[in-house]
Protein backbone atom coordinates (compact mmCIF):
# COMPACT_ATOMS: atom_id res chain seq x y z
CA UNK A 1 0.00 0.00 0.00
CA UNK A 2 1.37 3.52 -0.83
CA UNK A 3 1.91 5.70 1.70
CA UNK A 4 -1.04 7.76 1.27
CA UNK A 5 -3.38 5.03 1.05
CA UNK A 6 -2.19 4.42 4.58
CA UNK A 7 -2.64 7.94 5.50
CA UNK A 8 -6.72 7.51 4.39
CA UNK A 9 -7.00 4.11 5.98
CA UNK A 10 -5.50 5.15 9.52
CA UNK A 11 -8.30 7.94 9.27
CA UNK A 12 -11.14 5.98 9.03
CA UNK A 13 -9.72 3.23 11.40
CA UNK A 14 -9.79 6.17 13.95
CA UNK A 15 -12.98 7.16 13.45
CA UNK A 16 -14.45 3.30 13.59
CA UNK A 17 -12.35 3.07 16.89
CA UNK A 18 -10.18 -0.04 15.24
CA UNK A 19 -7.02 0.28 17.69
CA UNK A 20 -5.89 -3.02 17.07
CA UNK A 21 -5.80 -2.49 13.39
CA UNK A 22 -4.87 0.85 13.88
CA UNK A 23 -1.32 -0.12 15.82
CA UNK A 24 -0.60 -2.36 12.55
CA UNK A 25 -0.97 0.37 9.86
CA UNK A 26 0.50 2.84 11.66
CA UNK A 27 3.43 1.05 12.08
CA UNK A 28 3.37 0.48 8.61
CA UNK A 29 3.51 4.41 7.82
CA UNK A 30 6.20 4.39 10.23
CA UNK A 31 8.45 2.15 7.92
CA UNK A 32 7.57 3.30 4.88
CA UNK A 33 7.49 6.88 5.99
CA UNK A 34 10.97 6.71 7.33
CA UNK A 35 12.36 4.87 3.78
CA UNK A 36 10.75 7.88 2.23
CA UNK A 37 12.19 10.58 4.53
CA UNK A 38 8.57 11.72 4.59
CA UNK A 39 9.00 12.73 8.36
CA UNK A 40 5.75 14.06 8.80
CA UNK A 41 3.80 10.83 7.98
CA UNK A 42 6.27 9.53 10.86
CA UNK A 43 5.31 11.79 13.30
CA UNK A 44 1.51 11.27 12.82
CA UNK A 45 2.39 7.28 12.68
CA UNK A 46 4.03 7.52 16.29
CA UNK A 47 1.14 10.48 17.40
CA UNK A 48 -1.58 7.71 16.20
CA UNK A 49 0.02 4.23 17.30
CA UNK A 50 0.82 5.98 20.76
CA UNK A 51 -2.90 6.81 21.52
CA UNK A 52 -3.74 3.95 20.24
CA UNK A 53 -1.84 1.69 22.05
CA UNK A 54 -3.67 3.80 25.43
CA UNK A 55 -6.77 2.83 23.93
CA UNK A 56 -6.20 -0.62 24.20
CA UNK A 57 -4.41 -0.69 27.23
CA UNK A 58 -0.58 -0.81 26.84
CA UNK A 59 0.46 2.59 28.58
CA UNK A 60 4.15 1.15 28.41
CA UNK A 61 4.45 1.23 24.21
CA UNK A 62 1.85 4.67 24.63
CA UNK A 63 4.86 6.41 26.32
CA UNK A 64 7.36 4.97 23.88
CA UNK A 65 5.49 6.19 20.94
CA UNK A 66 5.13 9.47 22.22
CA UNK A 67 8.72 9.94 22.94
CA UNK A 68 9.60 9.02 20.15
CA UNK A 69 7.24 11.35 18.56
CA UNK A 70 8.46 14.08 20.61
CA UNK A 71 12.00 13.42 19.71
CA UNK A 72 11.22 14.02 16.06
CA UNK A 73 9.06 17.00 16.32
CA UNK A 74 11.59 18.36 18.10
CA UNK A 75 13.58 18.75 14.57
CA UNK A 76 10.66 18.81 12.39
CA UNK A 77 7.56 19.56 14.56
CA UNK A 78 5.32 22.30 14.14
CA UNK A 79 3.68 24.51 17.28
CA UNK A 80 0.47 22.24 16.42
CA UNK A 81 2.71 18.86 17.14
CA UNK A 82 3.86 19.98 20.28
CA UNK A 83 0.65 20.35 21.46
CA UNK A 84 -0.77 17.37 20.27
CA UNK A 85 2.59 15.95 22.31
CA UNK A 86 2.04 17.61 25.72
CA UNK A 87 -1.92 16.81 25.30
CA UNK A 88 -1.37 13.24 24.97
CA UNK A 89 1.22 13.08 27.64
CA UNK A 90 -1.44 14.55 29.98
CA UNK A 91 -3.19 11.86 29.35
CA UNK A 92 -1.15 9.29 30.19
CA UNK A 93 0.18 11.25 33.10
CA UNK A 94 -3.20 10.95 34.26
CA UNK A 95 -4.05 7.82 34.12
CA UNK A 96 -0.39 6.90 35.75
CA UNK A 97 -2.27 9.61 38.74
CA UNK A 98 1.44 11.38 38.39
CA UNK A 99 -0.13 14.44 39.10
CA UNK A 100 3.15 16.41 39.20
CA UNK A 101 3.66 15.81 35.56
CA UNK A 102 0.26 16.23 34.73
CA UNK A 103 0.57 20.39 35.84
CA UNK A 104 3.46 20.21 34.38
CA UNK A 105 2.20 19.31 30.71
CA UNK A 106 -1.11 21.69 31.70
CA UNK A 107 1.29 24.63 31.92
CA UNK A 108 3.15 23.78 28.53
CA UNK A 109 -0.29 22.75 26.79
CA UNK A 110 -2.03 26.36 27.94
CA UNK A 111 1.42 28.37 26.89
CA UNK A 112 1.27 26.66 23.78
CA UNK A 113 -2.67 27.27 22.81
CA UNK A 114 -2.61 30.65 24.17
CA UNK A 115 0.17 31.43 21.34
CA UNK A 116 -1.77 29.78 18.94
CA UNK A 117 -4.84 31.57 20.04
CA UNK A 118 -7.24 28.20 20.57
CA UNK A 119 -9.45 29.31 23.41
CA UNK A 120 -10.87 25.84 23.34
CA UNK A 121 -7.66 24.15 24.48
CA UNK A 122 -6.61 26.88 26.76
CA UNK A 123 -9.91 26.51 28.50
CA UNK A 124 -9.52 22.38 28.43
CA UNK A 125 -6.04 22.60 29.72
CA UNK A 126 -7.53 25.04 32.96
CA UNK A 127 -10.20 22.74 33.20
CA UNK A 128 -8.02 19.85 32.92
CA UNK A 129 -5.75 21.52 36.13
CA UNK A 130 -8.76 22.39 38.08
CA UNK A 131 -9.63 18.57 38.09
CA UNK A 132 -6.23 17.34 38.77
CA UNK A 133 -6.24 20.52 41.72
CA UNK A 134 -9.56 18.87 43.32
CA UNK A 135 -7.99 15.21 43.65
CA UNK A 136 -4.74 16.78 45.24
CA UNK A 137 -7.64 18.95 47.31
CA UNK A 138 -6.28 22.16 46.93
CA UNK A 139 -9.86 23.78 46.49
CA UNK A 140 -8.98 27.26 46.53
CA UNK A 141 -6.38 27.28 43.15
CA UNK A 142 -8.45 24.71 42.03
CA UNK A 143 -11.00 26.93 41.54
CA UNK A 144 -8.98 29.80 40.09
CA UNK A 145 -7.87 27.46 37.69
CA UNK A 146 -11.42 26.60 36.97
CA UNK A 147 -12.43 30.17 36.96
CA UNK A 148 -9.80 30.77 33.99
CA UNK A 149 -11.01 27.96 31.93
CA UNK A 150 -15.03 29.68 32.14
CA UNK A 151 -13.52 32.84 31.03
CA UNK A 152 -11.33 31.43 28.11
CA UNK A 153 -14.36 28.96 26.83
CA UNK A 154 -16.64 32.49 26.78
CA UNK A 155 -14.33 34.03 25.00
CA UNK A 156 -14.53 30.98 22.22
CA UNK A 157 -15.77 31.11 19.02
CA UNK A 158 -18.16 29.91 17.84
CA UNK A 159 -19.60 29.87 21.17
CA UNK A 160 -19.61 26.27 22.55
CA UNK A 161 -21.86 25.45 25.44
CA UNK A 162 -20.64 22.16 26.05
CA UNK A 163 -17.08 23.86 26.15
CA UNK A 164 -18.93 25.84 29.10
CA UNK A 165 -20.58 22.79 30.52
CA UNK A 166 -17.08 21.12 30.92
CA UNK A 167 -15.03 23.59 32.78
CA UNK A 168 -17.78 24.50 35.17
CA UNK A 169 -18.54 20.81 36.04
CA UNK A 170 -14.81 21.33 37.77
CA UNK A 171 -15.54 25.17 38.65
CA UNK A 172 -18.77 23.58 40.82
CA UNK A 173 -17.13 20.92 41.73
CA UNK A 174 -14.70 23.20 43.58
CA UNK A 175 -17.28 25.56 45.59
CA UNK A 176 -18.72 22.42 46.32
CA UNK A 177 -15.72 21.00 48.38
CA UNK A 178 -15.48 24.40 49.81
CA UNK A 179 -18.45 24.15 51.22
CA UNK A 180 -19.84 27.18 49.42
CA UNK A 181 -23.26 25.79 48.88
CA UNK A 182 -25.09 29.28 47.93
CA UNK A 183 -22.43 29.88 45.32
CA UNK A 184 -23.06 26.17 43.77
CA UNK A 185 -26.43 26.42 43.94
CA UNK A 186 -26.91 29.08 41.79
CA UNK A 187 -24.19 28.15 39.19
CA UNK A 188 -25.80 24.73 39.61
CA UNK A 189 -29.42 25.73 38.58
CA UNK A 190 -27.45 28.12 35.64
CA UNK A 191 -25.90 24.82 34.24
CA UNK A 192 -29.15 22.84 33.99
CA UNK A 193 -30.55 25.42 31.48
CA UNK A 194 -27.93 24.57 29.20
CA UNK A 195 -29.59 22.70 26.22
CA UNK A 196 -26.10 20.89 25.13
CA UNK A 197 -27.22 18.47 28.26
CA UNK A 198 -30.07 16.68 25.59
CA UNK A 199 -26.68 15.44 23.30
CA UNK A 200 -24.16 14.67 25.42
CA UNK A 201 -24.76 11.78 27.88
CA UNK A 202 -21.14 12.35 29.49
CA UNK A 203 -21.93 15.71 30.66
CA UNK A 204 -25.40 15.51 31.72
CA UNK A 205 -23.99 11.87 33.76
CA UNK A 206 -21.25 14.44 35.18
CA UNK A 207 -23.92 17.14 35.98
CA UNK A 208 -26.18 14.01 37.68
CA UNK A 209 -23.06 13.29 39.44
CA UNK A 210 -22.00 16.70 40.78
CA UNK A 211 -25.67 17.17 42.04
CA UNK A 212 -25.67 14.01 43.57
CA UNK A 213 -21.90 15.35 45.19
CA UNK A 214 -23.63 18.75 46.21
CA UNK A 215 -26.46 17.20 48.26
CA UNK A 216 -23.80 14.31 49.71
CA UNK A 217 -21.80 17.12 50.76
CA UNK A 218 -24.52 18.63 52.68
CA UNK A 219 -25.65 15.84 53.95
CA UNK A 220 -29.17 15.33 52.02
CA UNK A 221 -29.09 11.94 51.54
CA UNK A 222 -31.65 11.51 49.95
CA UNK A 223 -31.78 14.21 47.47
CA UNK A 224 -27.62 12.56 46.86
CA UNK A 225 -29.16 9.40 46.27
CA UNK A 226 -32.16 10.51 43.36
CA UNK A 227 -29.36 12.60 41.73
CA UNK A 228 -26.37 8.96 41.78
CA UNK A 229 -29.22 7.07 40.48
CA UNK A 230 -30.08 9.33 37.45
CA UNK A 231 -26.40 9.52 36.68
CA UNK A 232 -26.12 5.90 37.05
CA UNK A 233 -28.09 4.77 34.72
CA UNK A 234 -26.78 7.38 32.01
CA UNK A 235 -23.16 5.75 32.32
CA UNK A 236 -24.64 2.31 32.66
CA UNK A 237 -26.07 2.94 29.21
CA UNK A 238 -22.99 3.92 27.70
CA UNK A 239 -20.87 1.28 30.36
CA UNK A 240 -17.63 3.74 31.42
CA UNK A 241 -16.76 0.83 33.97
CA UNK A 242 -14.89 3.13 36.25
CA UNK A 243 -16.85 6.03 36.27
CA UNK A 244 -19.66 3.60 37.02
CA UNK A 245 -17.02 1.77 40.09
CA UNK A 246 -17.12 5.26 41.64
CA UNK A 247 -20.73 5.97 41.35
CA UNK A 248 -21.72 2.88 42.80
CA UNK A 249 -19.48 3.48 45.26
CA UNK A 250 -20.85 6.53 46.42
CA UNK A 251 -24.15 5.12 46.12
CA UNK A 252 -23.16 2.42 48.52
CA UNK A 253 -22.12 5.00 50.84
CA UNK A 254 -25.50 7.07 51.00
CA UNK A 255 -27.59 4.10 50.94
CA UNK A 256 -25.49 3.37 54.45
CA UNK A 257 -26.43 7.01 55.79
CA UNK A 258 -29.80 5.98 54.59
CA UNK A 259 -29.61 3.21 56.37
CA UNK A 260 -31.00 1.35 53.26
CA UNK A 261 -30.05 -1.72 53.52
CA UNK A 262 -31.29 -3.47 50.84
CA UNK A 263 -30.45 -0.72 48.13
CA UNK A 264 -26.96 -0.86 49.81
CA UNK A 265 -26.64 -4.97 48.94
CA UNK A 266 -28.04 -3.98 45.11
CA UNK A 267 -25.92 -1.54 44.60
CA UNK A 268 -23.03 -3.74 46.18
CA UNK A 269 -23.89 -6.77 43.92
CA UNK A 270 -23.58 -4.10 41.12
CA UNK A 271 -20.50 -3.08 42.33
CA UNK A 272 -18.92 -6.60 42.12
CA UNK A 273 -19.96 -6.91 39.25
CA UNK A 274 -18.30 -3.90 37.83
CA UNK A 275 -14.54 -4.84 39.58
CA UNK A 276 -15.42 -8.06 38.06
CA UNK A 277 -15.84 -6.72 34.49
CA UNK A 278 -12.80 -3.87 35.18
CA UNK A 279 -10.44 -6.73 36.17
CA UNK A 280 -11.54 -8.80 32.80
CA UNK A 281 -11.44 -5.80 30.46
CA UNK A 282 -7.96 -5.33 31.76
CA UNK A 283 -7.50 -8.74 30.97
CA UNK A 284 -8.75 -8.38 27.92
CA UNK A 285 -6.57 -5.47 27.05
CA UNK A 286 -3.34 -7.11 28.61
CA UNK A 287 -4.57 -10.08 26.32
CA UNK A 288 -5.18 -7.84 23.42
CA UNK A 289 -1.72 -5.65 24.17
CA UNK A 290 0.13 -9.23 24.01
CA UNK A 291 -1.44 -10.07 20.52
CA UNK A 292 -0.34 -6.50 19.09
CA UNK A 293 3.11 -7.32 20.15
CA UNK A 294 3.33 -10.62 18.93
CA UNK A 295 1.75 -9.51 15.66
CA UNK A 296 4.11 -6.28 15.42
CA UNK A 297 6.93 -8.53 16.06
CA UNK A 298 5.72 -10.80 13.44
CA UNK A 299 5.27 -7.71 11.20
CA UNK A 300 9.01 -6.57 12.01
CA UNK A 301 10.26 -9.90 11.25
CA UNK A 302 8.59 -9.94 7.82
CA UNK A 303 9.59 -6.54 6.34
CA UNK A 304 13.58 -7.83 7.46
CA UNK A 305 12.80 -10.53 5.41
CA UNK A 306 11.49 -8.75 2.63
CA UNK A 307 14.56 -6.29 3.30
CA UNK A 308 17.07 -9.28 3.27
CA UNK A 309 15.05 -10.80 0.19
CA UNK A 310 15.47 -7.86 -1.86
CA UNK A 311 19.24 -7.06 -0.97
CA UNK A 312 19.76 -10.99 -1.90
CA UNK A 313 17.78 -10.29 -5.10
CA UNK A 314 19.80 -7.49 -5.53
CA UNK A 315 23.04 -8.86 -5.35
CA UNK A 316 21.99 -11.40 -7.61
CA UNK A 317 20.52 -8.74 -10.34
CA UNK A 318 24.32 -7.20 -9.73
CA UNK A 319 25.51 -10.58 -10.76
CA UNK A 320 23.90 -11.81 -13.06
CA UNK A 321 24.26 -8.32 -15.26
CA UNK A 322 28.01 -8.44 -14.43
CA UNK A 323 28.02 -12.14 -15.94
CA UNK A 324 25.74 -10.76 -19.12
CA UNK A 325 28.05 -8.47 -19.57
CA UNK A 326 30.92 -10.26 -19.89
CA UNK A 327 29.02 -13.17 -21.93
CA UNK A 328 28.17 -10.10 -24.22
CA UNK A 329 31.73 -9.01 -24.42
CA UNK A 330 32.81 -12.79 -25.12
CA UNK A 331 30.24 -13.01 -27.87
CA UNK A 332 31.49 -10.11 -29.92
CA UNK A 333 34.95 -11.14 -29.43
CA UNK A 334 33.98 -14.63 -30.48
CA UNK A 335 32.27 -13.01 -33.03
CA UNK A 336 34.57 -10.82 -34.43
CA UNK A 337 37.40 -13.92 -34.55
CA UNK A 338 34.50 -16.13 -36.60
CA UNK A 339 33.71 -12.77 -38.75
CA UNK A 340 37.18 -12.28 -39.62
CA UNK A 341 37.98 -15.84 -40.25
CA UNK A 342 35.05 -16.35 -42.15
CA UNK A 343 36.30 -13.49 -44.45
CA UNK A 344 39.77 -15.07 -44.17
CA UNK A 345 38.34 -18.32 -45.89
CA UNK A 346 36.33 -16.82 -48.57
CA UNK A 347 39.79 -14.53 -49.43
CA UNK A 348 42.74 -15.55 -51.73
CA UNK A 349 46.02 -15.28 -49.32
CA UNK A 350 48.68 -14.47 -51.89
CA UNK A 351 45.88 -11.24 -53.80
CA UNK A 352 43.28 -10.86 -51.30
CA UNK A 353 40.54 -11.56 -53.87
CA UNK A 354 37.64 -14.06 -53.44
CA UNK A 355 38.73 -17.28 -53.87
CA UNK A 356 37.01 -20.35 -56.27
CA UNK A 357 35.20 -21.93 -53.25
CA UNK A 358 33.51 -18.41 -52.69
CA UNK A 359 33.12 -17.63 -56.28
CA UNK A 360 31.48 -20.94 -57.20
CA UNK A 361 28.81 -20.62 -54.13
CA UNK A 362 28.48 -16.97 -55.58
CA UNK A 363 27.51 -17.13 -59.23
CA UNK A 364 25.49 -20.57 -57.49
CA UNK A 365 23.56 -17.55 -55.92
CA UNK A 366 22.96 -14.98 -58.28
CA UNK A 367 22.21 -17.17 -61.28
CA UNK A 368 21.08 -20.18 -60.51
CA UNK A 369 19.53 -20.02 -57.17
CA UNK A 370 16.26 -18.30 -58.05
CA UNK A 371 15.62 -18.61 -61.36
CA UNK A 372 12.60 -16.21 -61.43
CA UNK A 373 15.00 -13.40 -60.53
CA UNK A 374 17.33 -14.28 -62.83
CA UNK A 375 19.10 -11.25 -64.40
CA UNK A 376 21.92 -10.82 -66.85
CA UNK A 377 25.04 -12.25 -65.47
CA UNK A 378 28.53 -12.67 -67.30
CA UNK A 379 31.84 -14.57 -66.60
CA UNK A 380 35.27 -13.95 -67.53
CA UNK A 381 37.91 -15.90 -67.11
CA UNK A 382 41.31 -14.58 -67.73
CA UNK A 383 44.57 -16.32 -67.95
CA UNK A 384 47.98 -14.69 -67.54
CA UNK A 385 50.14 -15.17 -70.82
CA UNK A 386 53.23 -17.36 -71.20
CA UNK A 387 53.09 -16.75 -67.25
CA UNK A 388 55.54 -19.95 -66.93
CA UNK A 389 58.36 -18.23 -69.10
CA UNK A 390 57.77 -15.21 -66.86
CA UNK A 391 58.85 -17.06 -63.79
CA UNK A 392 61.43 -19.13 -65.26
CA UNK A 393 63.05 -15.01 -66.35
CA UNK A 394 62.57 -13.29 -63.76
CA UNK A 395 61.90 -15.80 -60.93
CA UNK A 396 58.43 -16.56 -58.89
CA UNK A 397 58.63 -13.39 -56.45
CA UNK A 398 58.22 -11.11 -59.56
CA UNK A 399 55.53 -13.73 -60.62
CA UNK A 400 53.82 -12.88 -57.63
CA UNK A 401 54.54 -9.45 -57.99
CA UNK A 402 52.80 -9.28 -61.25
CA UNK A 403 49.75 -11.43 -60.00
CA UNK A 404 49.05 -9.19 -57.63
CA UNK A 405 49.14 -5.95 -59.98
CA UNK A 406 47.11 -7.84 -61.97
CA UNK A 407 44.57 -8.18 -59.39
CA UNK A 408 44.74 -4.42 -58.46
CA UNK A 409 44.50 -3.31 -62.09
CA UNK A 410 41.28 -5.50 -62.23
CA UNK A 411 39.76 -4.42 -58.75
CA UNK A 412 40.05 -0.33 -59.73
CA UNK A 413 37.99 -1.27 -62.68
CA UNK A 414 35.82 -2.80 -61.34
CA UNK A 415 32.62 -1.33 -59.57
CA UNK A 416 31.32 -3.00 -56.16
CA UNK A 417 28.47 -4.83 -57.81
CA UNK A 418 31.25 -7.23 -59.57
CA UNK A 419 33.16 -9.64 -57.69
CA UNK A 420 36.97 -11.13 -58.93
CA UNK A 421 38.27 -14.18 -57.60
CA UNK A 422 41.47 -16.82 -58.11
CA UNK A 423 40.07 -19.67 -59.95
CA UNK A 424 43.40 -21.45 -59.70
CA UNK A 425 47.73 -20.37 -60.23
CA UNK A 426 47.19 -17.75 -63.04
CA UNK A 427 44.13 -18.05 -64.25
CA UNK A 428 40.68 -15.66 -62.28
CA UNK A 429 37.19 -15.40 -62.80
CA UNK A 430 35.18 -12.22 -63.06
CA UNK A 431 31.44 -12.17 -62.46
CA UNK A 432 29.67 -9.22 -63.60
CA UNK A 433 26.63 -8.81 -62.26
CA UNK A 434 23.80 -7.29 -63.79
CA UNK A 435 25.81 -7.13 -67.33
CA UNK A 436 24.81 -8.38 -70.86
CA UNK A 437 27.39 -9.87 -73.36
CA UNK A 438 28.08 -6.42 -74.78
CA UNK A 439 28.95 -4.83 -71.76
CA UNK A 440 31.20 -7.44 -70.95
CA UNK A 441 33.17 -7.44 -73.87
CA UNK A 442 34.04 -3.48 -73.67
CA UNK A 443 34.78 -4.48 -69.84
CA UNK A 444 37.19 -7.13 -70.89
CA UNK A 445 38.88 -5.24 -73.68
CA UNK A 446 39.33 -2.50 -70.67
CA UNK A 447 40.77 -5.06 -68.48
CA UNK A 448 43.40 -5.74 -71.18
CA UNK A 449 44.10 -2.27 -71.86
CA UNK A 450 44.77 -1.73 -68.37
CA UNK A 451 46.68 -4.77 -67.85
CA UNK A 452 48.73 -4.67 -70.84
CA UNK A 453 49.67 -0.73 -70.57
CA UNK A 454 50.31 -1.29 -66.56
CA UNK A 455 54.00 -1.80 -65.28
CA UNK A 456 55.66 -4.38 -62.83
CA UNK A 457 59.19 -3.01 -62.14
CA UNK A 458 61.95 -4.90 -62.06
CA UNK A 459 65.05 -4.60 -59.41
CA UNK A 460 67.39 -2.87 -62.18
CA UNK A 461 64.04 -0.05 -62.81
CA UNK A 462 63.16 -2.15 -66.03
CA UNK A 463 59.46 -2.87 -66.40
CA UNK A 464 57.87 -6.21 -67.27
CA UNK A 465 54.83 -6.27 -69.55
CA UNK A 466 51.98 -8.42 -68.91
CA UNK A 467 49.34 -9.39 -71.74
CA UNK A 468 45.80 -11.31 -70.50
CA UNK A 469 43.55 -13.88 -72.42
CA UNK A 470 39.93 -13.79 -71.76
CA UNK A 471 36.97 -16.16 -72.00
CA UNK A 472 33.62 -14.52 -71.91
CA UNK A 473 30.21 -16.32 -71.24
CA UNK A 474 27.24 -15.43 -70.23
CA UNK A 475 23.40 -16.65 -68.31
CA UNK A 476 21.24 -15.31 -70.98
CA UNK A 477 22.86 -16.31 -74.16
CA UNK A 478 24.59 -19.19 -73.68
CA UNK A 479 21.86 -20.31 -70.99
CA UNK A 480 24.09 -23.41 -69.09
CA UNK A 481 22.72 -25.57 -66.92
CA UNK A 482 24.40 -24.98 -63.70
CA UNK A 483 28.01 -22.82 -62.27
CA UNK A 484 30.73 -25.63 -63.42
CA UNK A 485 28.55 -24.99 -67.36
CA UNK A 486 28.71 -21.53 -66.83
CA UNK A 487 32.69 -21.62 -65.95
CA UNK A 488 32.97 -24.24 -68.78
CA UNK A 489 31.91 -21.83 -71.29
CA UNK A 490 34.15 -19.25 -70.48
CA UNK A 491 36.64 -21.56 -70.44
CA UNK A 492 36.19 -22.55 -73.75
CA UNK A 493 36.40 -18.68 -74.72
CA UNK A 494 39.42 -18.53 -73.02
CA UNK A 495 40.93 -21.66 -74.47
CA UNK A 496 40.02 -19.74 -78.07
CA UNK A 497 41.51 -16.51 -77.35
CA UNK A 498 44.77 -18.35 -76.69
CA UNK A 499 44.51 -20.31 -79.66
CA UNK A 500 44.01 -17.39 -81.84
CA UNK A 501 47.52 -15.64 -80.02
CA UNK A 502 46.55 -14.26 -76.59
CA UNK A 503 45.98 -10.87 -75.58
CA UNK A 504 42.99 -11.03 -76.95
CA UNK A 505 39.19 -12.06 -75.31
CA UNK A 506 37.06 -14.35 -76.75
CA UNK A 507 32.78 -15.28 -76.28
CA UNK A 508 31.91 -18.54 -75.94
CA UNK A 509 30.07 -19.52 -79.32
CA UNK A 510 28.86 -23.02 -79.79
CA UNK A 511 31.56 -23.46 -82.61
CA UNK A 512 34.50 -23.30 -80.08
CA UNK A 513 33.62 -26.31 -78.66
P1 LIG B 1 49.65 -19.68 -71.34
O1 LIG B 1 49.83 -18.41 -72.00
O2 LIG B 1 49.22 -20.78 -72.20
O3 LIG B 1 48.77 -19.59 -70.14
O4 LIG B 1 51.05 -20.06 -70.86
P2 LIG B 1 51.57 -20.16 -69.39
O5 LIG B 1 53.00 -20.20 -69.38
O6 LIG B 1 50.96 -19.06 -68.60
O7 LIG B 1 50.99 -21.55 -68.96
P3 LIG B 1 50.10 -21.88 -67.71
O8 LIG B 1 49.04 -20.91 -67.56
O9 LIG B 1 49.67 -23.32 -67.84
O10 LIG B 1 51.13 -21.78 -66.56
C1 LIG B 1 50.81 -21.27 -65.30
C2 LIG B 1 52.02 -21.11 -64.47
O11 LIG B 1 51.83 -20.22 -63.42
C3 LIG B 1 52.46 -22.40 -63.84
C4 LIG B 1 52.92 -22.04 -62.48
O12 LIG B 1 54.30 -22.26 -62.23
C5 LIG B 1 52.68 -20.57 -62.40
N1 LIG B 1 52.11 -20.23 -61.16
C6 LIG B 1 50.95 -20.71 -60.64
N2 LIG B 1 50.68 -20.12 -59.46
C7 LIG B 1 51.72 -19.24 -59.24
C8 LIG B 1 52.02 -18.36 -58.17
O13 LIG B 1 51.31 -18.22 -57.22
N3 LIG B 1 53.14 -17.58 -58.29
C9 LIG B 1 53.95 -17.68 -59.34
N4 LIG B 1 55.01 -16.92 -59.38
N5 LIG B 1 53.69 -18.53 -60.31
C10 LIG B 1 52.59 -19.29 -60.28
MG1 LIG C 1 48.92 -18.70 -68.20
Amino acid sequence: MKIAELIEKIAKLRKEGNYKELIKFCSEVIIKGKEEEDYDKVIAGYLNRGVSYYYVGDIENAFLDLIKHRKLIEVDGKPADFLNSVNFFFVLYLHNKDYENCKKTLDQSIKLAKELGHLHIVSNGYSNYSHILNLEKNYKKALEMAAFGVEFAEAFEPYSELLIIRVKLNYIKSLIFLENFDESKKELDTLETFKAFSQNKRELASFYDLKAFFYLKQERFNKARIFYDKAIELVESYEDLNLLEDMYQSQIRTCDQLKDYEGKSNYQEKYIKVLNSIKKSELDKLSLSLEIQHQVAEQKKEIEYVKERNRILKDKNTLIEGQSKKLEELYNELWKVYDKTHKISQKDYLTGVYNRKYIEEYIHDVVFKNESLRISVSCLIFDIDNFKKVNDTYGHLIGDEIIKNTCEQCINLLGEEHKISRYGGDEFIIVLNDTTIDQATKIASTILDKVEGSKVYLNNNETVNVTLSIGISNNKVHEPKDVKEMIYFADLGLYNAKRNGRNQYSVYTESIS
